[in-house]
């Protein structure tokens, strides 16, 4: 508990002086909800309020992308290392300008509450950040923390793997809140809603489910951090990262390629060589 209560001190003193000084018009924290204990996104504007920021095991949600509402202006933003992923991939997307944005990075993730995506994580150092609070942790402790998990999904067939997802989103209720939590999900309008063409159907039949899975699991090529978003969101509790995290395997196996962890490389999806003599799929 240590842990978050020294990165939460640390946090409130650097986002008092940015607002002090004038250096940003908002900071983008965690803190307790008004009428709930639990915690929240909060945006602060005035100096005197920074004590109201947090760090602590629940602060689960994705506040990277907040920073889509407030391109125009100067924020400052708490980071936990998937959020800088994700700030490094709109960066890379040409989203947001760096020079409006003041990370304060979260050094050494103690990592959230019943977030399986923590256990694999091995990302603990922000990949970008002009603030840190937290100890730094070395790749040793690193490794210690991650989970020898057996990978499920590696080890089916494509029949096994077929009735798995199929048990997965039977239960679906197309709520979408993983596509609202997640970071890279930004489309003005997601092709679930749009109907010329109608790319999938409203309802919550098994193959409509399948194709709004699918179809977002492939958006999620190369793009995907990894933070767990989608699933801490999913009130029916269903394995959605799986599929994404699936792609950020296969990006990192077929194309050596991590999504944001420069802000300077170029999109997987967007870059190709003139002189690569793989056809791949053109085949
Ligand atoms: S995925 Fe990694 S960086 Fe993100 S909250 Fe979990 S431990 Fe921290
Ligand atoms: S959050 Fe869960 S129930 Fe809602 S659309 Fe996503 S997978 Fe389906
Ligand atoms: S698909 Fe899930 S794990 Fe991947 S970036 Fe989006 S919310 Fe995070």
């Amino acid at each position: 508990m240590k842990k978050y209560e020294k990165i939460t001190e640390e946090i409130v003193e650097i986002a008092e002086k940015l607002l002090k000084e004038n250096k940003v018009e908002k900071v983008i924290g965690f803190g307790i909800g008004i009428f709930t204990e639990e915690v929240t996104p909060i945006f602060i504007s005035d100096p005197k309020d920074a004590d109201r920021l947090v760090f602590n095991s629940k602060a689960e949600m994705s506040l990277a992308k907040y920073l889509l509402n407030y391109k125009e202006q100067k924020v400052a933003i708490v980071a936990k290392p998937c959020d800088s992923r994700a700030i490094a991939t709109y960066l890379a997307e040409d989203l947001i300008k760096r020079e409006n944005v003041k990370i304060i990075g979260i050094n050494g993730c103690p990592g959230i509450e019943d977030n399986t995506a923590c256990e694999e994580c091995d990302i603990r150092n922000p990949v970008i950040a002009d603030y840190t609070v937290g100890k730094k942790m070395t790749e040793e402790e690193i490794e210690a923390k991650l989970k020898d998990k057996e990978d499920k999904i590696e080890k089916m067939t494509p029949a096994e793997r077929k009735e798995y997802f199929q048990k997965e989103f039977e239960r679906c209720t197309r709520c979408y809140a993983c596509r609202e939590a997640c970071y890279v999900c930004y489309c003005e309008q997601c092709f679930t809603e749009g109907n010329q063409p109608e790319w999938v159907g409203d309802s919550v039949k098994l193959n409509d489910n399948f194709t709004y899975h699918l179809m977002r699991a492939m958006h999620m090529a190369g793009r995907c951090v990894n933070c767990g978003a989608c699933e801490m969101a999913c009130p029916e509790g269903i394995d959605v990262r799986a599929l994404a995290a699936k792609m950020c395997r296969s990006a990192e196996e077929l194309f050596d390629y991590r999504a944001g962890i420069d802000p300077e490389q170029k999109t997987l999806l967007s870059d190709y060589d003139v002189n690569d003599t793989d056809s791949g799929f053109m085949e």
